[in-house]
């Protein structure tokens, strides 16, 4: 088969603009209404074949790079091309299908840091479109049929003789008595007004994953609206937002946290028991804890995405120093002081962890 480009008469570089025009200038000439003879319908035809590459711009890069080719399109296309109509998509002839598929819903749905960690089955209820109950779905009054359409015979399409500059030309069009259905309902249902469908608000129980995110999405097949005339159903997509806990942040699929200790406990050490958030937490206190000490629990944090593992929780220490003490605390507290030799106030090494890992990995999360 000759090269596409020099078929349609245009350099390698053509612009897709500059293709459109050489295909228009040639189907004009070469078009078998207009042209009857052999030749002329065997070129209009690589004619047609070379356009509908070029001028898809996928097809032509596979092409330039000496990829295979689509199939040949059919008249569908020319008709759209020419004349900038078409109807129910290229190469379709015939009468088009009342079902066309219902339309992708999408709604979002708030969930606490409390569900997200083993994740958790909700009820969502949503404002959908569902089969109609009384003509499920075939548009008709109940024991009613649709009867063929008398203008085009069932074709739902009419030919048209359209006289032009290059001659007369058949065109196809869809039928407007039967809107290209080939029939025509004449006792539609009464309860969904021919449509086949009534909207519906319809509780839909949700897997919601462990381990989502804010802005995560769920797709579920078929969850979405029921198609005109009884189509198949779009989808639904479940787009989820964890909602703010005043006591635990997130990092990933760790949790983070923060957890006060006297300056007592931090100094001699203690056990605490922690509420965390899938239940009661053992944490040691280490003796001379200081604050910003991270203590880390194993597996207590979120349960990843689609996965069995749990990251950690990690309990962030701040040590509070008391500001009101009696006369006799203040006293013991000068005598601990004197029976130490601890170094006066001074200037220490500038530690980045410190202050930049606790505000960066803590506290800017809240
Ligand atoms: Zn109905
Ligand atoms: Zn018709």
């Amino acid at each position: 088969m000759a090269d596409h480009y020099e078929t349609l008469g245009v350099s390698r570089e053509a612009t897709a603009e500059e293709i459109k025009k050489a295909y228009r200038r040639l189907a004009r000439e070469l078009h078998p209404d207009v042209n009857p003879s052999e030749d002329a319908a065997e070129r209009f035809k690589n004619v047609t074949h070379a356009y509908d590459v070029l001028s898809d711009p996928e097809q032509r890069q596979r092409y330039d790079h000496g990829g295979g080719q689509a199939g040949m399109g059919g008249f569908g296309d020319i008709f759209e091309t020419f004349f900038g109509g078409g109807f129910g998509g290229s190469g379709q002839r015939g009468p088009r299908s009342r079902a066309e598929r219902g339309d992708d819903a999408m709604i979002r749905v708030d969930v606490t840091l409390e569900e997200v960690i083993f994740g958790v089955q909700r009820d969502i209820t949503v404002n959908t479109a569902v089969l109609c109950p009384t003509c499920q779905g075939s548009c008709c009054q109940p024991g009613t049929h649709p009867v063929t359409c008398d203008v085009c015979g069932g074709q739902g399409q009419v030919q048209r003789q359209v006289r032009s500059l290059f001659g007369n030309v058949v065109t196809m069009h869809p039928c407007g008595s039967c809107h290209g259905y080939g029939t025509v309902i004449e006792h539609p249902c009464v309860e969904c007004a021919g449509k086949g469908r009534v909207r519906e608000r319809r509780t839909i129980p949700v897997d919601v994953p462990s381990g989502i995110d804010t802005g995560t999405r769920l797709q579920m097949r078929g969850g979405g609206e029921v198609g005109p005339g009884g189509g198949p159903n779009g989808d639904l997509f479940i787009e989820f937002r964890v909602l703010h806990h005043d006591v635990f942040s997130r990092d990933g699929n760790d949790l983070l946290c923060t957890m006060q200790v006297s300056m007592t406990d931090a100094i001699l050490g203690t056990e605490a028991t922690l509420q965390g958030l899938d239940g009661e937490v053992g944490v040691e206190v280490a003796q001379g804890t200081q604050s910003g000490d991270v203590i880390t629990v194993r597996g207590r944090g979120i349960q990843g995405l689609r996965s069995t593992t749990r990251g950690d929780l990690k309990i962030a220490v701040q040590v509070n120093t008391p500001t009101k003490l009696s006369k006799r605390e203040q006293d013991l507290v000068r005598q601990l002081a004197s029976l130490r030799s601890d170094e006066p106030p001074h200037l220490g090494e500038f530690q980045q962890g410190f202050f930049g890992k606790l505000r960066d990995r803590f506290f800017r999360q809240g």
